[in-house]
């Protein structure tokens, strides 16, 4: 740990919320924060920081709205009590070894988060493959980012975003699909806003099917019905075959697959995808004019198409508007996914997913498997694949899992189907969970809390969406025994291998984070992220840097300028992807189609901003978006209470008219779970149908039924 700050002092550092990564200064006085404000030397924001970043300070507490000590219960009848945090250490130890011996280190399951450093995920990642001996290691960033991980594999042969922030100030045409940037990634969107007024003729296309803040700046707003953008993509590139949009020097060169392509694109013009998507023709062919026409066109997309069950398929088609028009690796082009999470690119940068390991390596490939085992110094990992966060789930429920040790995220409110996930834990043999906040729902099944230290009390690292990696710098001391959560991790590694592996304690015996950091780092070696080379030294001497990094590089990169991409060949390849209906289609019973979102001033599932009273002034309780028309039907009058009945459960709201909403269209914010609420949370409705490939769930549609509640 440092040494507390001194009593007047500036920390750099970076917001903890979303993907954007902004630079924040955090000023501290006598060893408290007193104010966070925008760090003007970071690249990717400028000093600028929006609503929640502004509101940091507001979330930095040691009352009770911090866990302070570790806790534990003899039995699920018994409450918890206060222990010592080395008592906890063993404890956790003991338990997870007498499993491992019991049942097999499958039997054993780690929940990580995109909130976690880089750092964290490392130790986890190592503690989870080679120690216990398992793959199964998954992350909340599967409910988020997993399906542009698969898209960016298919088409580029690599998980790695190719263009940066800048990129938004040179665009021609900017394409949102599934976004509401306006609120989600706010100072992103302020780039938006600043490169629209310097250049009115920029174009901007938004694909959601509501009319959001983001709608508001756009010149064209497609409101396509949930699901549809696969053929809403090919209707574009249809138009654009048609008129003579391709850029055919650069599908021969510098990519594969095409003609298999091309058939799909021809049997969907855009007469067919209007039927599909629920927008105008012409509009379908005015965003491909727009698109094909301009001298650099950028995507922007995240969770609308990704949280669905085709989200693979729709990220690849999206990528192939940029292939098939060589718009890619030069100024103000290139798709570009905006990760939701902090951290969730380092994470996946660390290997801390079921499907990833350590560098972007695959644990399905022998060779790579060997590397990684050679780099921790252990004999090998373990080859049986691991369950990615859903399966993972349900072998809680069914008993083939005993064990699970959550950190920093909140299953039992933020998982879809959430009666299901909340069932699997309480049937679980042990539940550990690792957590900063009192406020989250999966605190109740904890047999084992550990306290863990949280912004702005740790060292580490976190990459963001333009491939950026920051230092993330404590400036104050974690309250009562909190931890960072890469040393619990740690901490229990070292006690389980004496009990299960005593040569491996070594292993984890990290003197500080930048040790941890050089291991990771060391681990991209030879790969396409490579920042072998990149230390905490040159974090601070130079500030934040872009993957791959080389000694002396500018400060912002763009990939694939060279038209070389991440595959065996070096091309890129259009995949043959379909349009595939959404997995829950309305019925007589479940007429409307429900989509939930984020709000500006709200994140996740609410423990830390509904601490700061400016952030609860926007906006204080949930509720549910219709059309007036589908109210007037449905006998709801405003702001009366209704009743939202999916397949798996019931939720009970005030409604409110939306008449930007199409027919048939039901809206709610994702945040409010059943610690914030009355009666079940917003996912006790959602669906955990999920894409057959990134295995990411489909939380942006369901079959809901509404009818007015009844009067008490
Ligand atoms: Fe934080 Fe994102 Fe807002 Fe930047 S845009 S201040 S990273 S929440």
């Amino acid at each position: 740990f440092r040494h507390p700050a001194p009593p007047a002092a500036t920390t750099a550092s970076i917001c903890c919320y979303c993907g954007t990564g902004c630079g924040v200064r955090v000023h501290t006085e006598g060893g408290r924060v007193t104010g966070v404000s925008g760090d003007a030397s970071h690249p990717s924001s400028l000093g600028k920081l929006c609503s929640k970043g502004r509101a940091l300070a507001d979330t930095v507490r040691d009352d009770g709205a911090r866990v302070l000590r570790a806790q534990w219960r003899d039995s699920r009848a018994a409450p918890r009590r206060d222990i010592a945090l080395d008592a906890a250490l063993d404890l956790a130890a003991d338990r997870l070894a007498d499993i491992i011996g019991r049942h097999g280190p499958d039997a054993v399951a780690f929940y990580l988060s995109g909130q976690l450093l880089t750092e964290d995920y490392a130790v986890f990642n190592k503690l989870a493959r080679g120690l216990v001996g398992t793959n199964n290691i998954d992350t909340n960033s599967r409910l988020c980012m997993s399906s542009a991980v698969a898209g960016y594999k298919l088409t580029l042969g690599a998980d790695a975003p190719p263009a940066c922030y800048d990129d938004i100030g040179l665009a021609d045409t900017v394409l949102i699909a599934g976004s509401n940037a306006a609120h989600a990634h706010p100072i992103l969107f302020r780039r938006l806003e600043a490169a629209k007024q310097a250049r009115p003729d920029m174009r901007i296309i938004l694909v959601d099917p509501r009319r959001t803040d983001t709608a508001e700046l756009a010149d064209l707003h497609l409101p396509i019905l949930p699901g549809s953008d696969v053929a809403l993509f090919h209707a574009m590139l249809h138009v654009m075959q048609d008129e003579g949009l391709l850029d055919h020097a650069h599908i021969a060169r510098h990519t594969t697959g095409f003609a298999a392509l091309r058939e799909r694109i021809a049997a969907c013009p855009p007469a067919l995808a209007q039927d599909i998507c629920g927008v105008p023709a012409a509009d379908i062919a005015t965003a491909a004019r727009w698109f094909g026409r301009a001298g650099a066109a950028l995507s922007l997309y995240t969770m609308g198409l990704n949280q669905s069950s085709s989200g693979t398929a729709k990220n690849a088609a999206l990528i192939h508007l940029h292939l098939a028009t060589g718009q890619i690796g030069k100024p103000g082009a290139g798709p570009f996914s905006l990760t939701g999470q902090p951290n969730a690119m380092g994470g996946r940068e660390a290997g801390g997913m079921a499907t990833l390991l350590p560098g972007h390596r695959d644990p399905a490939d022998a060779g790579h498997r060997a590397e990684v085992a050679a780099l921790w110094g252990v004999e090998q990992l373990p080859v049986r694949p691991g369950l990615p966060a859903l399966e993972m789930f349900e072998a809680l429920h069914d008993g083939r899992i005993k064990a699970i040790w959550i950190a920093a995220t909140n299953p039992a409110q933020s998982l879809p189907d959430q009666a299901r996930v909340r069932a699997a834990l309480a049937r679980a043999e042990l539940v550990i969970v690792q957590e900063a906040y009192t406020g989250g729902e999966t605190l109740d099944y904890a047999d084992l809390v550990l306290p863990a230290a949280t912004w702005p009390e740790k060292e580490g690292t976190v990459t963001n969406s333009e491939r950026r990696i920051s230092r993330v710098r404590a400036a104050i001391v974690a309250p009562g025994d909190a931890r960072s959560d890469w040393r619990l991790a740690a901490g229990v590694a070292q006690r389980l291998a004496a009990r299960i592996a005593p040569a491996r304690a070594a292993l984890f015996a990290y003197p500080d984070e930048a040790a941890v950091f050089a291991e990771h780092a060391a681990s991209t070696a030879g790969r396409d992220l490579d920042y072998s080379a990149l230390t905490y030294r040159i974090l601070d001497e130079l500030g934040p840097q872009q993957w791959p990094y080389r000694p002396g590089q500018p400060p912002s990169r763009r990939l694939y300028a060279d038209g070389i991409y991440a595959t065996a060949d070096g091309r890129a390849r259009f995949v043959a992807v379909d349009h595939a209906p959404v997995a829950e289609p309305v019925t007589a019973d479940y007429p409307l189609r429900l989509t939930t979102g984020r709000l500006r001033d709200h994140w996740h599932s609410l423990a830390r901003t509904a601490l700061s009273p400016s952030l609860v002034r926007h906006v204080e309780a949930p509720w549910l978006s219709l059309h007036p028309d589908d109210m007037r039907e449905l006998g709801v009058a405003e702001d009366a209470l209704a009743v939202l009945r999916s397949r798996r459960g019931e939720v009970v709201l005030p409604a409110r008219a939306d008449a930007s909403l199409r027919r048939g269209q039901a809206w709610l914010p994702m945040h409010w779970g059943s610690a914030f609420m009355a009666g079940d949370g917003i996912n006790a409705l959602t669906n955990p149908a999920r894409d057959p490939v990134s295995r990411q769930p489909e939380l942006k549609h369901c079959a809901i039924a509404v009818t007015p509640a009844a009067l008490p």
